[in-house]
C-alpha cells in the first residue's frame, strides 16, 4: 500500500510525539470504546484516573454487563454526562446477550447500540478492527479546517473535510492515521496558538500559508446558558438523613440526591424549599439551619444551590421514589451529583452535628 509523503511525515511525528496513555497501546475494542466514551466532552487529564479505576474494577465487557448500574455510576461519579455510563451498561448487556460477548465488527450493528454515534463507531472500528472509517472529533475538525483553509464549518465544508479524510486515510492502518490526526490537533494544532513550525502538515496547510491560522475555524456564537437558583434539604431523622434515587431516564439519572427543586420568581429560599418538598411528599419540613450555597455548571445551564438542614414535622415522610435513610459515612457508598458533593464538603467543614 502506497502512503504519500504527508502521511509519512504525520506518522513520523506521531510515533515520536504521541502521549503515553493507558489505552494507547491496546487494540482491545472494549478498552478503546470505554476510553472514547469517557473522552467525549471531557479532558484527557480528567479521564485517565477514571479509566484506570474502571479497568481495575471491570477488566472486560462481560464484567460491565453483569454489574449493577449503581456500581458503574459510583465509578463514573464526577465525570458528568451520566447517560454515557448508562448507555454503555445497556450496550454491554445487549452484546453479552445477543452477540456472544463480542463487540460487533460491522458498522450497522455496532452503530445501533445505545450511546454509539458516528464518532465512537469510527474510532472503535478503525483502531480495534482496522476498518477504514475516518474519525472526526473537535480536534480533527480544527486541523482540517486549517489544512483546507475553510473558515466555516458549514455542511458543505464538513462534507469537503469528510471527503478529503476519506481519500487520505491509510486503508491498511486507519487506526494510526485517525489517532495521529486527533493527537496533532490536541498537541500542536491547538485552538489558540498552533505550533506550525513543528507541524508535519505545514507544507500543505492553507491557513498556515495565509498566516494567523488561529482564526480558523471561525468562532461559533456562544449560547448563553440559563442560570437557576435551586434549594435542597437534608431531612434528618435521628442520625440519618433522607436521599432518593433520580429516575434513570432523567438528567443525572440513577444518581442519588436530597430533595428540593428550583426557586420560582418572588419566592424566598425557605418558602421554595418547604413548597418543593411539600409538593413531593405532602410534608412541610421544619427548617433547622442553612448550610450554605454552592455553584455548579452543567453543559446547558448553571445553578446556585442553597442547602438546608431540616427535619420532619412530626409526620413521617412518605416517599414514592427509591430512597434510603443514610448516615454521613454512607455517602461514599452511593453516587451523587457533583453539586451534592460540594454541599457535603461544606457540611464536613462545619461539622455534621445539627
Ligand atoms: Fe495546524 Fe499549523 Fe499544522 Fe496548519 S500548519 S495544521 S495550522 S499546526
Amino acid at each position: 500500500m502506497h502512503i504519500n509523503m504527508d502521511q509519512k511525515r504525520l506518522y513520523l511525528w506521531y510515533s515520536k510525539n504521541k502521549r503515553i496513555l493507558p489505552f494507547r497501546n491496546s487494540k482491545e475494542p472494549y478498552k478503546i470504546w470505554l476510553a472514547e466514551i469517557m473522552l467525549q466532552q471531557t479532558q484527557m487529564a480528567t479521564v485517565i484516573p477514571y479509566y484506570n479505576r474502571w479497568i481495575n474494577h471491570f477488566p472486560n465487557l462481560q464484567n460491565v454487563a453483569e454489574a449493577r448500574l449503581s456500581e458503574l455510576l459510583k465509578l463514573w461519579e464526577g465525570l458528568g454526562y451520566y447517560a454515557r455510563c448508562r448507555n454503555f451498561h445497556k450496550a454491554a448487556i445487549i452484546i453479552n446477550r445477543d452477540h456472544n460477548g463480542k463487540i460487533p465488527e460491522d458498522w450497522e450493528t455496532f452503530r445501533s447500540l445505545p450511546g454509539v454515534g458516528d464518532y465512537t463507531a469510527a474510532a472503535v472500528l478503525s483502531i480495534s478492527y482496522s476498518l477504514p472509517y475516518v474519525v472526526i472529533d473537535g480536534n480533527v475538525k480544527r486541523v482540517m479546517s486549517r489544512v483546507l483553509g475553510r473558515k466555516k464549518l458549514s455542511t458543505r465544508n464538513m462534507s469537503m473535510i469528510n471527503n478529503r479524510l476519506n481519500n487520505w486515510i491509510d486503508k491498511e492502518n486507519p487506526g494510526d492515521f485517525n489517532q495521529a490526526m486527533m493527537e496533532l490537533g490536541a498537541m500542536l494544532c491547538k485552538p489558540k496558538r498552533p505550533n506550525c513550525t513543528r507541524c508535519p502538515l505545514q507544507t500543505i496547510c492553507k491557513a498556515a500559508a495565509v498566516g494567523d491560522p488561529a482564526r480558523y475555524p471561525g468562532k461559533i456564537k456562544k449560547v448563553i446558558r440559563p442560570h437557576y437558583i435551586t434549594v435542597g434539604g437534608l431531612i434528618w431523622r435521628k442520625n440519618r438523613f433522607y436521599v432518593q434515587k433520580r429516575n434513570e431516564d432523567s438528567m443525572l439519572g440513577g444518581l442519588w440526591e436530597f430533595p428540593g427543586g428550583k426557586v420560582r420568581k418572588d419566592e424566598s429560599l425557605e418558602v421554595a424549599l418547604k413548597t418543593r418538598i411539600k409538593e413531593k411528599f405532602d410534608l412541610t419540613p421544619v427548617i433547622l439551619k442553612k448550610i450554605g450555597s454552592v455553584h455548579h455548571s452543567y453543559s446547558h445551564f448553571s445553578i446556585t444551590f442553597h442547602g438546608y438542614h431540616c427535619k420532619e414535622n412530626g409526620k413521617y415522610l412518605q416517599s414514592r421514589s427509591e430512597y434510603k435513610w443514610i448516615i454521613p459515612q454512607e455517602i461514599n457508598t452511593l453516587a451523587f451529583p457533583t453539586a451534592s458533593h460540594k454541599m457535603f464538603n461544606l457540611i464536613t467543614k462545619q461539622g455534621w452535628d445539627v
